[in-house]
């Protein structure tokens, strides 16, 4: 299963402790980057595309624990760059699992099985490995072939010594819906511990603008690849919330909560999203009280937002509106694998 009991109860008791609070923004998902370097260079990739002095940068363990206290969100992601590139991932991981926190640490699969020893299983940990499909169409998206059975092995390798494995997709425009249904039924073969999807992002700063998805083009596809799935016939396992999967596919009409997953980097809090860059903030608090979030999201009108439905601005408005009574016995199932 993907996101299990455990996680689902912390956050749902997290939750009710913001609401209770009267809390008006609070972060779901700390988006944690200890550093922007790569070992690949994807042609979608916006984090890459930073100059060379900040590329060799890294966040302390230090630096991550501060930022992770200061936040508060019961769940940490860290992105990059490539995590494992970072001399000292396995302390901050020891370090986010000792306060108790949810980790899904990315990774593009490369230098997983090599780096296993560093880690030891535990429910708080999840590798999540990115992968865009199957091997002609992942290592067309990387940019280097032999990276999907790289992959592939290191997440067989991670499995096999009893880690909590998970996959991260991101669907572009001309993806052949039944090539993304062949390819979740692969690594679902896998026994892999769920998948999250989302559509791309067109960063600015990317070098290839013309694969990704325009709003209406992304639910139609959407509609297709998730079509078995919605009728039962196929039994994937997603981490995301069944309330952002019908987002995607346009049967809910939802805004974005681009402080529900805010992001710290080398260069501090990331102004207003994990998509968009537009200054940094030294502190959390400056960040939420600073940045008029009027300015943001689709209703806004601001064109940067307006095509946008990444999970990062939506999964947690979808996991907000989870916790609505009417929806609470949708998210049980969807847990129980229902
Ligand atoms: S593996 Fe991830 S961080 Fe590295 S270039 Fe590709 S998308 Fe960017
Ligand atoms: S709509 Fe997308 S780009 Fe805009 S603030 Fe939300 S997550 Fe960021």
């Amino acid at each position: 299963m993907g996101i299990h009991l455990p996680q689902a109860i912390e956050i749902g008791k997290y939750l009710v402790t913001q609401r209770l609070k009267g809390r008006k923004r609070f972060p779901l998902i700390l988006m944690l980057e200890p550093l922007f370097r790569c070992n690949l260079a994807c042609t979608g990739c916006g984090k890459i595309q930073h100059p060379p002095e900040i590329l060799k940068q890294n966040l302390s363990p230090e630096e991550c624990f501060q930022a992770v206290e200061e936040c508060g969100a019961p769940v940490v992601s860290i992105p990059g760059g490539e995590p494992l590139l970072h001399p000292q991932i396995d302390e901050i991981v020891r370090g986010l699992i000792a306060r108790k926190k949810f980790v899904y640490l990315c990774s593009n699969g490369l230098l997983l099985e090599k780096s296993l020893h560093k880690f030891e299983p535990s429910p708080y940990l999840t590798f999540t490995v990115h992968l865009d499909g199957m091997r002609e169409k992942h290592d067309e998206c990387v940019d280097r072939k032999g990276v999907f059975d790289t992959a592939i092995k290191a997440i067989q390798a991670a499995k096999a010594q009893g880690f909590r494995v998970a996959i991260n997709t991101t669907v572009f425009d001309g993806t052949k819906p039944e090539e993304m249904q062949e390819f979740f039924d692969f690594v679902t073969s896998l026994g892999i511990d769920g998948m999250t999807i989302s559509p791309g992002y067109n960063y600015e700063w990317a070098p290839d603008q013309d694969h990704f998805l325009k709003r209406e083009q992304t639910k139609a596809l959407f509609r297709e690849i998730l079509a078995p799935f919605k009728a039962g016939s196929k039994k994937w396992d997603f981490n995301n919330s069944p309330l952002f999967l019908d987002f995607l596919t346009g049967e809910k009409d939802y805004e974005c909560t681009p402080w529900g997953s805010p992001s710290y980097s080398v260069l501090g809090w990331q102004k207003p999203c994990y998509l968009l860059n537009e200054g940094h903030y030294k502190t959390f608090q400056e960040l939420l009280d600073k940045t008029d979030w009027s300015e943001y999201g689709q209703k806004s009108g601001n064109p940067k937002c307006s095509d946008c439905m990444v999970h990062c601005g939506y999964e947690p408005t979808a996991a907000i509106d989870a916790m609505q009574p009417a929806n609470i016995g949708r998210s049980m199932k969807a847990l129980w694998g229902g």
